[in-house]
């Protein structure tokens, strides 16, 4: 059951995202991410980098968000991930990993994540009962959708051939 939880909490692959560029729409990377830190402590390593058109963005020159306004009356701003969405959690650039399936959209941050899911969905069975689940009850839905679909193979195959991409 591990594997699952796992699926699910896609911050632990965020190290390393694959995008596509906005610019050029190549395979890009943005990296520098931590999933065990605080924001604020890894965020002036995270960088957009294009090895296509050399397109290069440093996340600490994101403007931050407003969070709050504290008891002294001053404006406590904070940069904010984007997760759970197909797209890297910094600058909101879209994943490279996508496929769709009629269900809804299956996505990765990386090709790790890819694998995993992949393992996932050819060693579960359908109808998988009591399976765990993160509070995003959209992926689990989509999941348990593609575990019971009888095209299974035909998505496996689909994710066979975007790890090539
Ligand atoms: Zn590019």
């Amino acid at each position: 059951m591990q594997d699952f939880v796992y699926l699910l909490k896609g911050r632990d692959f965020i190290r390393e995202v694959a995008v596509a560029c906005p610019k050029c729409k190549a395979k890009a990377l943005v990296s520098g991410g931590e999933p065990d830190k605080m924001l604020a402590e890894y965020e002036h390593k995270v960088h957009f980098s294009c090895p296509t058109c050399h397109y290069f963005l440093k996340y600490t020159n994101t403007p931050k968000f407003r969070v709050y306004t504290n008891k002294r009356g001053q404006n406590i701003s904070s940069r904010l991930l984007m997760l759970n969405s197909p797209c890297d959690p910094f600058f909101g650039f879209e994943v490279w990993y996508q496929i769709d399936t009629q269900n809804g959209l299956l996505w990765a941050y990386n090709l790790e994540h890819l694998v995993l899911i992949e393992n996932y969905i050819a060693k579960r069975q359908s109808n998988c009962v009591g399976l765990p689940f993160d509070n995003n009850s959209r992926s689990y839905r989509l999941i348990q959708g593609v575990l019971d679909v009888k095209n299974r193979e035909t998505i496996l195959k689909t994710i066979q051939r975007v790890k090539k991409t």
